[in-house]
């Protein structure tokens, strides 16, 4: 997201019709009047349902020009440039509303994944497994960053990577069995391999699993 917009997310607006505090919207991708863009990714909107504008809207819409309709009041960001909009019903631009914490935390996570891409460049050579484990275990990070993660993972055999791994609720099944595929390949350069019955990781020609007592093969 544009540093702007954040700035702008954080900005109070009061609606002079109602004084509540005015919601901050995603814009419509037009504006319907002329056709052109708001200049701005979002918007102000008091979306109170009591709001005096939006109650009186409806009357006046329906004597002025015949249709069912009524108006929300509206400011740009970075200013008190005010408008009204047109809104066929009462939920126009609720979907719509941004939620100023829920974008915070979306920012950070997308920080983290920008950072653990980076980090990847070098993790073989600093043997860090963290930024590794950051995209694989990342639902949102780019599929194409936790790939790349995965190829250094097998390259960085380090037995670490197993347990989160195993403990993550993969979205995407066929990075699952990609994973699964590199943990084999890991345990077996490692001489390693896990037991079927307490899942513990032990050494690769055990007869007997040393943490559960579970004959192995
Ligand atoms: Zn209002
Ligand atoms: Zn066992």
């Amino acid at each position: 997201m544009h540093p702007q917009v954040e700035k702008f997310i954080q900005e109070e607006h009061t609606c002079p019709h109602c004084s509540e505090r005015m919601s901050c919207c995603e814009s419509p991708p037009v504006h319907v009047g002329d056709g052109l863009g708001w200049g701005s990714e979002i918007l102000f909107i008091c979306l109170n349902d009591m709001c005096p504008l939006f109650l009186n809207g409806w009357a006046q819409i329906e004597n002025q020009y015949g249709h069912h309709a009524s108006y929300r009041y509206m400011e740009l960001p970075g200013s008190r440039e005010s408008n009204v909009m047109m809104v066929g019903n009462a939920d126009a631009f609720k979907a719509a509303v941004i939620n100023p914490q829920e974008l915070q935390s979306q920012n950070t996570r997308y920080q983290k994944e920008k950072d653990a891409v980076k980090a990847l460049d070098t993790c073989v050579a600093d043997n860090n497994l963290e930024p590794v484990m950051t995209l694989l275990l990342d639902e949102a990070a780019d599929r194409v960053n936790r790939s790349r993660a995965l190829e250094f993972m097998v390259q960085l055999n380090d037995l670490e990577c197993i347990d989160p791994i195993r403990n993550h609720a993969f979205r995407d099944i066929a990075f699952e069995n990609e994973c699964n595929l590199a943990i084999r390949s890991i345990l077996k350069a490692n001489y390693r391999k896990e037991c079927p019955s307490c899942f513990e990781i032990i050494k690769a020609q055990a007869v007997k699993c040393m943490h559960c007592g579970e004959t192995v093969k």
